[in-house]
């Protein structure tokens, strides 16, 4: 009896993470899902508490209270249930455990007496035989292969709002499944051999943020000034097109444009590839690095300090207005292609990611009615907060905002460059990390990308070659709108001089292949466990125009 009491006030200690799940799902079939469930599993900690053997008992008792702790105290620190994902990182992370402890003393000790109740009311022992030891002895392991198995096909999702004890052990066999399955090892050193010499003095990838191909004139009447359309004589731009991207998240875009990845294989390859960084240094290329959206040294999308390691010239404009900085990034490669060093130069341009009602000068915006301005003047980039931007007419001011946006910081990019660059003996390619959803059909939500059930358009992105000698222009012509990131890298690596058949074994094909492209997207980079990427076509037909009807007549 006494037992009892201590498990129930034990798993009382969570009864806000149950209403707010039972809140979250609401009166749908999910629910009665959930309380079969949790009773389940509550059954089941009554079960093991009520094995004869003490050393398993206690053994059970211990393993139930510690994940209570580590879940426990984050869940009441954070005020939010924890995802298998932040598990992760926190064990990863446990070197700082000391701050941890220091910081969130409060959380910790309420998390520490919840645990304390139920590694009694389990631990002691049971008074009666009322349950054949057969099933007090199976119930932790039935409880624990249920959970596991569920929250492995959802990918570690499903756990809010059931008992701590059990998500945490849970989320402990699910990591320990992960070891020893995918094993992903160091990162290699470059391994690949140059055949010849690099193809181009400077080579030049510049990724932009959140740039729909769309609405560049160079994919549709409707489109704004790209600065790509008609190049300088002696230069010459090779349009893929509407191209897909990696993703439709700038992190896992980012990554796998600096690290390759195949469709089949990019997990692996972004964990354990040399970066793009390393394999120019190890061609004799200088590496630079232009982040026009972080300060202050800040590291964005996966970069850690081993990467950072190859890079010659990190840049970034700590002192620039979040609207200039595009024309710092022009300044900066002008300045680069300037020298005679042979360079890699990678740009991260700040591009047209939310809020974007102030990323273009009051004497630049030819689209009007626009979103209010001077509100985000200072903001590089932030999540759009719910209902801000919903409905259609608002969806309409922030489709001229953009189209200023974009004139601003792609069209005047391009003329800056192509007005001050020597582009004689280079290689550009540009694209933008991902595309945007910019409700054109009238749509509701307040997303413009990374949707978990992303449409076409979130990943529909510029694509082009810019060189002297004109070489791209066939391939381009073959993959209209038929192409996509994962073509980039190995056409980077094979215009650095690495050998192109071993770069193509390894990551795929490259640009100027003449195999086609399935043109697809990833809708779930973060596919782990048991669940298996999205792939979402990218096909012209299937993404709206830019509307005419947005723009009022001047
Ligand atoms: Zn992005």
């Amino acid at each position: 009896m006494i037992k009892t009491a201590l498990i129930v006030a034990a798993l009382a200690f969570e009864t806000p993470a149950i209403w707010a799940r039972i809140a979250m799902l609401g009166v749908t079939p999910g629910l009665p899902v959930y309380i079969g469930l949790y009773v389940f599993l509550a059954l089941c900690l009554g079960g093991a508490a009520m094995i004869r053997q003490p050393v398993f008992r206690w053994g059970w008792a211990i393993l139930f209270a510690a994940a209570t702790i580590l879940l426990g105290s984050f869940q009441t620190a954070a005020a939010d249930a924890m995802s298998y994902e932040t598990f992760i990182s926190m064990l990863q992370s446990a070197g700082f455990i000391d701050d941890a402890l220091a910081q969130y003393r409060g959380p910790i000790a309420w998390a520490s007496a919840n645990a304390l109740l139920l590694l009694v009311g389990i631990g002691l022992k049971p008074a009666s035989r009322r349950l054949p030891g057969i099933l007090a002895g199976s119930a932790p392991f039935l409880g624990l292969a249920l959970l596991s198995t569920l929250l492995f096909f959802r990918g570690g999702e499903g756990g809010r709002g059931l008992p701590s004890a059990w998500v945490g052990s849970a989320y402990s066999v699910l990591y320990g499944f992960e070891s020893i399955t995918r094993s992903v090892g160091p990162r290699q050193p470059v391994r690949i051999a140059r055949t010849r010499p690099p193809a181009y003095r400077d080579i030049v990838l510049i990724i932009d943020e959140s740039i729909a191909a769309r609405y560049l004139d160079i994919n549709d009447p409707q489109g704004v000034r790209s600065g790509l359309a008609s190049p300088p004589s002696g230069l010459s731009v090779a349009n893929f097109g509407i191209a897909a991207s990696i993703t439709d998240c700038s992190f896992g875009s980012n990554m796998t444009l600096r690290h390759g990845g195949t469709r089949a294989a990019y997990n692996r390859i972004n964990a354990t590839g040399p970066s793009i960084f390393a394999y120019a240094k190890a061609a004799g290329f200088r590496t630079v690095y232009v982040d026009a959206q972080r300060t202050g040294g800040a590291f964005q999308n996966g970069m850690d300090d081993a990467e950072r390691g190859s890079i010659d010239h990190f840049i970034q404009f700590d002192d620039t207005p979040a609207a200039n900085r595009d024309m710092a990034a022009a300044g900066a490669v002008i300045d680069a292609l300037a020298n005679d060093r042979r360079e890699f130069i990678l740009v991260n341009k700040m591009g047209a990611h939310f809020p974007i009602a102030d990323k273009f000068p009051d004497t630049a915006a030819p689209y009007q009615p626009t979103l209010p301005r001077g509100l985000s003047a200072d903001v590089a980039e932030m999540q759009l907060p719910e209902n801000l931007y919903s409905g259609a007419e608002n969806w309409r001011l922030y489709r001229n905002s953009y189209r200023n946006t974009v004139a601003w910081t792609v069209g005047g990019f391009f003329d800056r460059l192509f007005a001050h660059a020597r582009l004689r003996d280079a290689l550009i390619i540009y694209t933008s990390d991902h595309g945007q959803k910019l409700h054109e059909r009238g749509d509701s939500g307040t997303t413009t990308h990374c949707s978990v059930v992303p449409v076409a358009e979130e990943g529909a992105v510029p694509l082009v070659a810019i060189d002297a000698s004109g070489r791209w222009q066939a391939a381009a012509k073959r993959h209209f709108d038929a192409s996509s990131h994962y073509r980039i890298f190995p056409t980077l690596l094979a215009a650095m001089g690495y050998d192109p058949v071993a770069v193509r074994r390894s990551y795929g094909e490259a640009l100027d292949s003449t195999a086609p492209d399935p043109a697809t997207f990833n809708g779930l980079f973060n596919a782990r466990l048991g669940r298996q990427p999205m792939w979402v076509g990218v096909r012209r037909a299937a993404l709206p125009a830019p509307p005419a009807s947005d723009i009022a007549a001047r």
